[in-house]
């Protein structure tokens, strides 16, 4: 029987898994397997909110009912030569496979570093959230004023005096000049400090130390700055991006039988632009991945990556969100309104469970239903 083997239980290989279940329909001898030590799909979007508990879905309860396999281990080596992986150091042929390992934040390797917090995993977030759990009011540094930053740094300002540390000149380097004026009034509404143009040189248990000599009391310090594709895209002869992400074609095929999605799959969007490392473009890549991984093994059509028009949607903590439309990023909604829209993808991003009807119709939508 063939084999589909999609490695990683993200977005992108929990969508990579339901759309080849579909494809596969009821007649076809196609064994599909997700390999992943997770037992949950851990929706990184909600991380912020300091809710671990709340960001996780049980895989068994997506996978079971469409028919496809959990193995579960990490995956140590790809032989893309001898078409297998080694997991749990066990050898495990595939026919295809769709690499969608994701991304993980760098640590910087700084005095105090093992010091660090962060909201890039659920453990991450369940360890920041204990900490904080022990201490009423508590001071925070939170490093890098990019989304991720900018969304840990107002959902904390709430609770603690927060300081936010950019090496730019300017908060939210990377979003551009158009929603940054509502950035900076929610900053400023919400009594964030900014400390812009200076980066982290160390932190103990009682400060943070900048680059220009200045201290920061800290309770905790929380890093967000610096994104890469799993160290998995290297096994895979291949070109790969500045972010370490695999190049794909139109289909999401890195080479022969290799198809990659998520965060470690540079595809072109629309517009001449590249996908960003977002679940905005993890959700469908995995559809279409998925797809074709099962098209190409039973002789169907195969399906070009054709995403949404990119939008935005910045939480802001107690001062709202904003939503842009756009590469260039023009504004559609700011405070209270934004705010719903952010609640409400937070929402569509749970895929459905238990039910496999409902799985493999969302399998077969393109996008993600975040409009
Ligand atoms: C705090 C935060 C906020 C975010 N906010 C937004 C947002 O508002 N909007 C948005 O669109 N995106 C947002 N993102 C980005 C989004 O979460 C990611 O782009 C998305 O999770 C990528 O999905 P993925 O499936 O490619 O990878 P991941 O979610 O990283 O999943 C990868 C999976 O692969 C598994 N894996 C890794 N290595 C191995 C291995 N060796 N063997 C087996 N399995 C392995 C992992 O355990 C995991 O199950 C946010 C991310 C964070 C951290």
């Amino acid at each position: 029987m063939s084999h589909i083997v999609i490695v990683g239980g993200g977005f992108a290989g929990v969508w990579s898994a339901a759309a080849a279940a579909r494809v596969r329909g009821d007649g076809a001898a196609l064994r599909i397997t997700v390999v992943t030590p997770d037992e949950d799909l851990v929706l990184r979007p909600r991380l912020h909110r300091l809710d671990p508990q709340a960001s996780r879905v049980p895989l068994r309860r997506v996978l079971a009912p469409v028919g496809v396999e959990h193995l579960r281990a990490k995956v140590t080596e790809i032989d893309p030569e001898r078409s297998r992986v080694v997991a749990g150091g066990r050898a495990v042929g595939y026919d295809r496979l769709v690499l969608a390992s994701g991304s993980r934040l760098v640590r910087p390797g700084l005095p105090g570093a093992e010091r660090l917090f962060d909201v890039d995993t659920a453990e991450g977030t369940a360890r920041l959230a204990a900490r904080l759990a022990g201490l009423g009011r508590f001071t925070a540094v939170v490093v890098g004023a990019g989304f991720t930053g900018l969304e840990v740094a107002t959902e904390l300002a709430g609770r603690g005096d927060v300081v936010l540390v950019e090496r730019a000149g300017v908060v939210g380097p990377e979003l551009g000049p158009e929603p940054r004026p509502a950035i900076e009034s929610a900053l400023a509404e919400l009594g964030v400090k900014v400390r812009l143009g200076v980066g982290l040189s160390a932190v103990d248990d009682r400060e943070a130390v900048l680059t220009d000599g200045g201290r920061v009391p800290a309770d905790v310090v929380v890093w967000t700055a610096g994104v890469r594709a799993s160290a998995l895209t290297a096994q895979i002869p291949a070109a790969r991006d500045e972010l370490g992400r695999l190049e794909v074609d139109r289909r999401l095929r890195v080479s022969g039988n290799v198809f990659a999605a998520g965060d470690v799959a540079a595809a072109e969007a629309d517009a001449g632009r590249r996908v960003l490392q977002c679940c905005q473009h993890a959700i469908p890549m995995g559809k279409v991945a998925g797809h074709n991984a099962a098209a190409d093994l039973l002789g169907l059509p195969l399906t070009d990556f054709a995403p949404d028009p990119y939008v935005t949607c910045l939480d802001l903590g107690a001062a709202g969100a904003v939503t842009t439309t756009g590469w260039d990023r023009r504004i559609r909604l700011t405070g209270v309104e934004a705010k719903e829209v952010k609640d409400r993808i937070l929402g569509l991003i749970h895929p459905p469970v238990d039910d496999a009807k409902l799985i493999l119709e969302a399998a077969g939508t393109p996008g993600t239903g975040v409009r």
